[in-house]
C-alpha cells in the first residue's frame, strides 16, 4: 500500500521523470502533446494514468496525430476534427453535462469523452483548469474530493454512415493463432486499404512519440490470445518485455503465480485476482452460489439453473431428475468453448468416469428470429474491497445456427442447442456481418442491438438489464470473500490487481436472465470488424479505467527499493496500526453517522481513487457500488467489516482478527452518494445506465479488422519440394517427431479445410473414430462414440466433426511444441529443407509424405508422445487421394502389436539416446526394406 505521507509529498520527493525532464526545454504545445495521453494528474504526479484510445488503431488517424506530434501543434489537429465533426450531418449535440443521460442515445462515444476531453483541454482554458483541479499534485485534496466531470464532457457522436447491409457468408477460418500454419485459404470480403493490417514497424512508428514509451513502460503476456491486445498496446508506445518481474502491465490468460503477486510493486498492475477460480471454474461458481441459496434464500440467490457435480452428486441428481425430468446439459467441469458439452433426456445417459457438472436443460429459451442466443457480457472487477464492479455497456449476442426447436431428437445438435461462436462458426450457414455497423445481421449481435429490438417488440429491457445487473452482483458477492482473503494475504497494494471476466448469460423466454459461466479471460480474438470495434473500444476503456501508473523509470525504481525493503515472507498488506478513524467509525458507529467522522489516509486515497477511475470510466458502467446498492445488498455484507460473507460458521471474526477493522464499501458508499457527499451530478442512476445499455457503440473513427496473414503457396514449387522429400525418405531419411507431427498437424489442419468447404460423410466418420480413439481431452459427445449414431448426416454433424477436429489440433499443436528439434539429428532430414517444403506443401503432398514414411519406417511418430505411450504397428497405407485418411482408423487399431515407443523417443532426451534412438530407426528401415527385397 502507497505510504500515505511519501505520496503527499511524491510531487517533491520522486526524482522528476525522464519524461518530465525531457520536457523542460522543450515547445509547451509538446507538453500539452503529452499530457493529452495522461489523465488523473499532470505527468509526473502520483495518481497519473496513461490514457488509452481506439482512434489511433486506424492508420489514417493515426498519421495525422503522428505529423501532429513531429510538427508540435497538436491543438489543430484536434480542433480540425472537431470542426468536421460539428458540421457533419445528422450530428446531435447535446446540452447536457452528463454522459449517460440517454436523452441522444447512438450519439456519444465513450471512446470520444475521453478524446474529447483531450481537445479541450488542449484548446480550452477552463478545461485545462478542470484538469489541473484533480491533479494528484494538488496534495490539498479532501477526504471527499471533488468528483470530476472532465473526461464526462460530451461531444457530437457521429452517426452511422450510410450502409449497405453486405453480409459475408463465413468462409474458411481454422488455424489458430497458435498453430505454425498460419494460411486461411479463403476469406471472402470488401476490404479498403485501410483494413489491410498495418506492419508492427508502423506500430511502433506511432509508439515512440506517445509518453508510454518515453516513460519506459512495459508489459508482458503469459498465455493469452494477444493481436488485438498487443496491437494496441504497441500504438500506445508500451514495450513487450519478457521479464518475469520488470513490467508495468501483466496480462495472461492463466491465473496468476503467489510469488509474482506477493512481489507486486505499487505501479504494476495485473488482470487477474487470486483465487478467482472461485468464480471462474464452473463447479466452484455453482458450489459457491449453491451455499449462498442456502444460507441468504433461494429466491435471493435463484441465477444459475439447478446444478450437480458428478459422479459426487449422482444421487442427488437421480432425485432431482424424478422430481422433474430432463433434459440435462452435461459440461466438463473445467473446460470452455462448448468443449465436450452434450445434452442428454436422462441421467442414465451420462457416463459416470469423468468429473462433470450437469446442470438442468433451460428449454424455453429467448430466440431471435426462431434462433436461440445468449450473451456475453464483459464485467470488470477493479476491487474486491471495497468492491467495484463495472459492466460495460457494450456486449456480445451469439445466435445458434439452426432454427431452435424443443423436440427431443434434436438434443444431439450443437449448432441448434449451444450458441458458442466456436462452434457455430464450422456450420455453413453461419452468418457475419462484414460491416461493423451492423449490430443486428447475421449470428452475432450486440446487446444494444438486442435490446433495442426486444423493446420494439413491446418487452421490458429496463427490468432485464437490471436483473442481470442483478445477477453479475450476486455472482461476485458469492465468490468475494475467498478472493479477498487471498489478497490479502498475497497482493501488496490494494490498486495491484483488476479483472475483466466475460459473463455468459442465457435468457429464458420470460426474459429472466440465468448465468451459465464466468469467463476468465474472456476472448480477445476477433472474427469480425463487429467484434474488433467492441473488443477494442472495451481493451481501450478498460486500461484508461484501470490505470497504467504513468511513472518513468526513476520513480518506479524507488518503488522498487522500497517494496524490497518492507517485503515481508507473509506479504500480508500492511495496515494501519494505530487506532484509526476506521477503528473509532466501528466502535462508535452507533453513536454517530458515518460520513461525518474523519476518513484516515487509507480512506482519503480509495475514495479518491474511486473518484478519479469513475472519471476514466469510458463505456463502463458502475453498477457496484450505486446509489441503491447498499439498500439491496447490504444485507448480504458483514456490518461490521462491509465484506460479504458466504460462510455461515466463519463469519466476520476472521477478517476481524486478520486486520485492524474498517468497512471500505461502508465509507464508499456514504461518501459517494451520503447527504454529506458532494458528487457534482449522479450520472449512474439506473435509468442513466440502462440508457447507457441500449444506445449504439460508436466510434469516431474506423477500426480497422485485424485479419489474419495470408501466405501465399506455390504449387508448382510445393510438387518440386514433395518429389525432394519423398527421395530423402525413399533413401533412409525419416522425420523428425517434431517433423512428423508438424506434418500431420498441418495435414488435418487442410482435411478440416476441405470438411469445413464441402462435407464428406466418409471422411467425418473417419475423423470421429480417429477422435473417440485418439482425441484425449477432445472427445465426441457421447451419443457420437457410438458408431450407430453417427449416421445423422446434415449440415450441423458436419459442424460438429469440424468443431471437434480443431478443438483437437488446438491441443495437439501446444503439444508439439514439446518436441521442437534444437538442432538437425543424423539421419533424419534436415530441418530447414523440410520447413521449405511445409511452407509450399498442399494436403497431397503431405498426404505423399506421411504415407511413404510410415510405409518404408513402419512407425507413426506423429502418434507417439513423450510418456512412452504404447501404439500398435503400422498397417500399409494404400497410395493414392486419401489413402493415408482411410487408413487412419487402422493406425489405431488395438489388434496390432503393441510396440513400446519410448525407445524411439530417446533422441529427444540426450544425445546418448538419441544415437541409440537414431540407430533403431535406421536399423528399422533396413529391416523393413530387407524383407521387402525377398518378399
Ligand atoms: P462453455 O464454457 O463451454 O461455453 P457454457 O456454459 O457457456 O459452456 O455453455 C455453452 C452453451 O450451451 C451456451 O452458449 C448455451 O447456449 C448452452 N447452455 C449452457 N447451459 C445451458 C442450460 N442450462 N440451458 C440451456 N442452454 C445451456
Amino acid at each position: 500500500m502507497v505510504d500515505a505521507h511519501f505520496a503527499k509529498n511524491t510531487e517533491f520527493a520522486m526524482p522528476a521523470s525522464s519524461l518530465y525532464k525531457s520536457h523542460e526545454n522543450s515547445a509547451t504545445n509538446q507538453h500539452e502533446y503529452q499530457d493529452s495521453w495522461i489523465a488523473s494528474g499532470k505527468l509526473g504526479s502520483r495518481d497519473a494514468v496513461l490514457v488509452f484510445r481506439t482512434n489511433i488503431l486506424n492508420p489514417k488517424t493515426r498519421k495525422s496525430i503522428l505529423e501532429s506530434a513531429l510538427a508540435h501543434e497538436p491543438t489543430n489537429n484536434w480542433t480540425k476534427n472537431e470542426e468536421v465533426q460539428a458540421k457533419a450531418p445528422n450530428t446531435v449535440i447535446s446540452s447536457s453535462s452528463s454522459p449517460a443521460n440517454g436523452k441522444a442515445p447512438s450519439i456519444y462515444s465513450t471512446q470520444d469523452r475521453i478524446y474529447m476531453s483531450v481537445a479541450k483541454s488542449l484548446t480550452c482554458s477552463q478545461a485545462k483548469k478542470a484538469n489541473n483541479s484533480f491533479s494528484s499534485s494538488d496534495v490539498s485534496i479532501t477526504s471527499d474530493g471533488d468528483d470530476i466531470t472532465l473526461y464526462n464532457e460530451k461531444k457530437p457522436r457521429l452517426q452511422p454512415k450510410n450502409r449497405a447491409s453486405s453480409i459475408v457468408k463465413i468462409q474458411v477460418e481454422v488455424n489458430k493463432e497458435s498453430g505454425y500454419d498460419s494460411v486461411v485459404v479463403s476469406q471472402s470480403n470488401n476490404t479498403s486499404e485501410e483494413d489491410q493490417e498495418i506492419s508492427s514497424e508502423e506500430d511502433n512508428e506511432c509508439g515512440v512519440n506517445m509518453p508510454a514509451h518515453r516513460l519506459g513502460i512495459t508489459y508482458k503476456f503469459i498465455q493469452t490470445e494477444t493481436k488485438l491486445l498487443r496491437k494496441i498496446f504497441n500504438v500506445h508506445g508500451l514495450t513487450e518485455i519478457q521479464d518475469e518481474c520488470n513490467f508495468n502491465l501483466l496480462w495472461t490468460g492463466v491465473h496468476l503465480k503467489l510469488d509474482t503477486l506477493r512481489n507486486l510493486a505499487v505501479y504494476q498492475r495485473v488482470n487477474h485476482f487470486p483465487r478467482s477460480y472461485e468464480l471462474t471454474r464452473k463447479d466452484r461458481l455453482y458450489k459457491n452460489i449453491e451455499r449462498m441459496q442456502h444460507l441468504r434464500g433461494m429466491k435471493y440467490f435463484d441465477i444459475v439453473p439447478q446444478s450437480f457435480i458428478l459422479p459426487l452428486e449422482s444421487r442427488d441428481l437421480l432425485f432431482a431428475h424424478n422430481k422433474h425430468r430432463g433434459p440435462w446439459i452435461v459440461k466438463p467441469a473445467a473446460s470452455s468453448r462448448g468443449r465436450g458439452i452434450f445434452i442428454v433426456n436422462s441421467p442414465d445417459q451420462i457416463p459416470q468416469d469423468e468429473q462433470v457438472l450437469v446442470s438442468k436443460y433451460i428449454v424455453d429459451p429467448l430466440c431471435i428470429d426462431g434462433h436461440k442466443c445468449d450473451l456475453r457480457v464483459y464485467v470488470l472487477v477493479t476491487s474486491f474491497d471495497p468492491l467495484i464492479i463495472y459492466l460495460y455497456e457494450e456486449g456480445i449476442v451469439r445466435l445458434a445456427t439452426v432454427r431452435y426447436d424443443r423436440n427431443a431428437d434434436n438434443l444431439w445438435n450443437p449448432c441448434m442447442h449451444l450458441c458458442n461462436y466456436s462452434i457455430n462458426k464450422y456450420h455453413s450457414d453461419y452468418i457475419r456481418s462484414s460491416d461493423a455497423q451492423d449490430e443486428d445481421v447475421g449470428h452475432k449481435w450486440t446487446l444494444s442491438a438486442l435490446l433495442r429490438h426486444l423493446k420494439l417488440q413491446g418487452c421490458d429491457t429496463n427490468l432485464l438489464m437490471l436483473n442481470i445487473e442483478d445477477l453479475i452482483i450476486k455472482a461476485v458477492l458469492a465468490c468475494a470473500q475467498t478472493v479477498i482473503s487471498a489478497c490479502r494475504m498475497f497482493v501488496p497494494n490494494v490498486s495491484n490487481c483488476f479483472e475483466l471476466y466475460g459473463f455468459d448469460i442465457l435468457i429464458d423466454n420470460t426474459l429472466k436472465p440465468w448465468l451459465l459461466e464466468v469467463n476468465l479471460s474472456p476472448s480477445m480474438g476477433v472474427d469480425s470488424p463487429l467484434d474488433t470495434k467492441v473488443k477494442a473500444c472495451l481493451i481501450t476503456d478498460l486500461l484508461t479505467c484501470v490505470g497504467i501508473p504513468a511513472y518513468g523509470p526513476e520513480i518506479r525504481s524507488y518503488y522498487d527499493c522500497k517494496n524490497a525493503r518492507h517485503r515481508s515472507p507473509s506479504c500480508q498488506r500492511r495496515v494501519e496500526t494505530n487506532e484509526s478513524s476506521s477503528t473509532l467509525r466501528c466502535s462508535k458507529s452507533k453513536k454517530k453517522p458515518a460520513a461525518m467522522i474523519p476518513l484516515t489516509q487509507e480512506e482519503q486515497r480509495i475514495l479518491r481513487s474511486a473518484r478519479q477511475q469513475y472519471s476514466r470510466r469510458g463505456g463502463f458502467v458502475r453498477i457496484f457500488p450505486t446509489d441503491d446498492t447498499m439498500q439491496r445488498y447490504g444485507n448480504f455484507l458483514d456490518p461490521a467489516s462491509g465484506i460479504p460473507i458466504s460462510t455461515p460458521n466463519v463469519q466476520s471474526q476472521s477478517f476481524q482478527t486478520l486486520v485492524t477493522q474498517h468497512n471500505y464499501n461502508q465509507m464508499l458508499h456514504s461518501n459517494l452518494f451520503g447527504a454529506n457527499s458532494r458528487s457534482i451530478v449522479d450520472d449512474n442512476r439506473e435509468e442513466n445506465r440502462i440508457n447507457q445499455y441500449e444506445r449504439a457503440l460508436e466510434t469516431n473513427s474506423e477500426i480497422p479488422f485485424l485479419k489474419k496473414q495470408m501466405v501465399e503457396k506455390c504449387e508448382e514449387e510445393g510438387r518440386r519440394l514433395r518429389k525432394q522429400m519423398l527421395k530423402k525418405i525413399g533413401s533412409g531419411s525419416a522425420l523428425t517427431h517434431f517433423q512428423a507431427r508438424q506434418t500431420f498437424s498441418m495435414y488435418l489442419d487442410a482435411v478440416l479445410r476441405r470438411l469445413t468447404q464441402e462435407p464428406k460423410d466418409s471422411h467425418e466418420k473417419i475423423i470421429l473414430k480417429f477422435l473417440n480413439k485418439f482425441g484425449g481431452a477432445v472427445k465426441p459427445p457421447v451419443l457420437f462414440r457410438n458408431n450407430q449414431n453417427i449416421k445423422v448426416v446434415s449440415k450441423a454433424r458436419s459442424a460438429m466433426v469440424a468443431k471437434l477436429l480443431g478443438d483437437f489440433l488446438e491441443l495437439y499443436k501446444r503439444d508439439t511444441e514439446a518436441y521442437i528439434d534444437s538442432f538437425d539429428h543424423f539421419g533424419m532430414i534436415p530441418t530447414s529443407a523440410y520447413s521449405l517444403f511445409l511452407m509450399h506443401a498442399q494436403e497431397s503432398d503431405l498426404e505423399a509424405v506421411l504415407t511413404l514414411h510410415t510405409n518404408i519406417t513402419g512407425l507413426m511418430p506423429f502418434l507417439y508422445n513423450r510418456c512412452g505411450l504404447s501404439v500398435p504397428a503400422a498397417p500399409p497405407i494404400p497410395s493414392g487421394l486419401h489413402g493415408f485418411l482411410r487408413a487412419l482408423p487402422a493406425m489405431l487399431s488395438s489388434s496390432g502389436v503393441a510396440r513400446d515407443v519410448s525407445k524411439y523417443d530417446g533422441y529427444l532426451k540426450s544425445t546418448e539416446k538419441n544415437s541409440e534412438s537414431v540407430t533403431d530407426t535406421t536399423a528399422r528401415i533396413k529391416v523393413h526394406r530387407d524383407s521387402k527385397k525377398t518378399s
